[in-house]
C-alpha cells in the first residue's frame, strides 16, 4: 500500500502537538524536561514537553548502584533533601583494595588518585533517583 492508499483507507493518523519532544527518560532527558519547564515558569509561560521512554517507567532501564555527585541535582532542585530525593547514604570512606587469592591489601591514602575521593557524594540507586526525577517532571 502506498502512503496515499493508507491515507485514503484509514484517514490521517492521530497526532499530538508538543513544543519539545525528548527521546529517553534517563537522568539527562528528565533533567532537561524539568529545566525547560522551570525556565518557562520563570518567564511566566508554559511549554508542553513530552519525554519518550522505551522502558516501562522512568528508571526501569537504568543501571542501579552508583556513586553520585549531588552538584547537578542541587542546581536543579536546591531543596532536594526537603523534596525527598532518594540520596540517603553519604559516602563515608574510600578504599582501593588489591585483591589476591588469600586476602586484600588496602592502597594507602597518599597513593589514591584524587578522582577516587568520593567524599561529598552519595551511594544511590540510580533507578530510584531516575524514578524520583520522573515524578518531578
Ligand atoms: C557500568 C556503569 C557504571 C556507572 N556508574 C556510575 C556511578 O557510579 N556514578 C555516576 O554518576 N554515573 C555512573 N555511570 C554513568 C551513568 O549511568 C550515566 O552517566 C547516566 O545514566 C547517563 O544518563 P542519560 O540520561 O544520559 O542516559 P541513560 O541513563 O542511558 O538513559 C537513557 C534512557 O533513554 C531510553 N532510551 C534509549 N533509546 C530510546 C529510544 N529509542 N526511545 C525511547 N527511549 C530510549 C533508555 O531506556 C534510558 O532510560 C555508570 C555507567 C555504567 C555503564
Amino acid at each position: 500500500m502506498s502512503p496515499q492508499d493508507l491515507l485514503s483507507t484509514y484517514g490521517p493518523r492521530e497526532a499530538m502537538e508538543y513544543d519539545v519532544v525528548i527521546v529517553g527518560g534517563g537522568p539527562a532527558g528528565l533533567s532537561t524536561a524539568i529545566r525547560l519547564k522551570q525556565l518557562a515558569a520563570e518567564k511566566g509561560s508554559e511549554i508542553n514537553v513530552c519525554v519518550l521512554e522505551k522502558g516501562s517507567e522512568p528508571g526501569a532501564h537504568i543501571l542501579s548502584g552508583a556513586v553520585m555527585d549531588p552538584k547537578a541535582i542541587t542546581e536543579l532542585f536546591p531543596n532536594w533533601k526537603a523534596l525527598g530525593a532518594p540520596l540517603n547514604q553519604p559516602v563515608t570512606g574510600d578504599d582501593l583494595l588489591l585483591l589476591s587469592e588469600t586476602g586484600a591489601q588496602r592502597t594507602p591514602d597518599w597513593l589514591m588518585p584524587r578522582n577516587f575521593d568520593n567524599h561529598g557524594c552519595y551511594v544511590i540507586s540510580l533507578g530510584a533517583v531516575t524514578k524520583w526525577l520522573g515524578e518531578q517532571a
